[in-house]
């Protein structure tokens, strides 16, 4: 039967709602993405779902049936009851039960998962962390994720959430978090953070190419004026650079890591950060030699939570 090892793979994102047919080794056989704002509210957005997952069922693999269905999702998420308690970039979501509306619109068991924690299986399954045993991602968008893995096996902790790299303080900094406190590390790192701190400092005259409305830089002009020798987007992603080296450096010694993986759209400044990364790195870490450990940039781009749905649910037995 061509669908007996098949999964369901869906990623609810503030922009897009990307879902995919996937095979336990993670590859993708059928992709649809449509944007979030299609369907008004919780419930018209979870039946546009549940029939476009069951199209991309129909249509490629007609004889078969997914196993299971893992979903991922931003925000505040209670794993084991399947509800999406609060996602702040989609509007009217509030404690939405999504596993069980998915699967009795599906008529297949269904799984929940932190967005930031299925990139990381994506990318450990097969990805830039593949075969490794112990490592972390980050993902620089709207703030930082993190997923961690330990001994092959995602880390949920205690409670609600573990992994929240983007929330660890950075020592010196005073810049107010989407999380209501002060100094957290996606205050600098995360894609926004760093185009508002490139904002600012428009705004206070430092020396920079930039020629357009300040209000309107962001990471990938940004990009493009970094390639050009910008000193300002430079400066921006070396400090970013920094505190996730700075970071990274006490992860590591306190869990010995070997890989480090950085994705997310900030990740376009890959280039430009990592040596940053590594410098402090190469200062603080105690738990490794330098060429024991990587940084590396992710693999899979913004597929991965798909791909990473494949590890989850043969984790969970299916
Ligand atoms: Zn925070």
């Amino acid at each position: 039967m061509p669908g007996e090892d098949t999964f369901l793979a869906l990623d609810i994102g503030g922009t897009n709602v990307k879902s995919g047919l996937i095979t336990r080794a993670g590859e993708i056989l059928a992709f649809d993405s449509f944007p979030t704002s299609e369907g008004k509210g919780p419930e018209a957005l979870a039946a546009l779902i549940a029939a476009k997952l069951k199209a991309l069922w129909n249509g490629a693999s007609p004889s078969g049936r997914p196993r299971a269905l893992a979903i991922g999702a931003p925000g505040w998420i209670r794993r084991r009851e399947g509800i999406v308690v609060m996602a702040p970039n989609i509007p009217g979501w509030k404690d939405v039960p999504i596993t069980r509306l998915m699967s009795q619109a599906l008529d297949i068991p269904a799984v929940l998962e932190n967005d930031a924690n299925l990139y990381a299986l994506g990318e450990w399954l097969s990805g830039a962390g593949r075969g490794c045993a112990n490592e972390i991602t980050l993902t620089l968008g709207t703030g930082v994720g993190g997923g961690l893995i330990l001994e092959g096996r995602l880390w949920n902790g205690s409670f609600t959430s573990a992994a929240e790299i983007g929330h660890i303080p950075l020592g010196g900094v005073s810049r107010v978090c989407g999380c209501g406190r002060t100094g957290c590390l996606e205050t600098v790192a995360s894609a926004i953070g760093m185009a508002a701190i490139a904002r600012e400092w428009i705004a206070a005259g430092r020396e920079t190419l930039y020629e357009g409305d300040p209000r309107l830089i962001d990471t990938l002009a940004m990009l493009d004026l970094a390639a050009r020798g910008d000193p300002m987007s430079l400066s921006v992603f070396k400090g970013a650079g920094e505190a996730i080296g700075f970071v990274l450096s006490g992860v590591f010694n306190l869990l010995s890591l070997e890989l480090a993986v950085i994705g997310g759209g900030g990740s376009g400044a890959f280039d430009f950060m990592a040596p940053s990364v590594l410098e402090v790195m190469s200062r603080h870490l105690v738990t490794a030699s330098m060429d024991q450990i990587r940084v590396a940039k992710g693999a899979l781009g913004g597929n991965a939570p798909l791909v990473g749905a494949a590890a989850l649910l043969t984790e969970a037995g299916y």
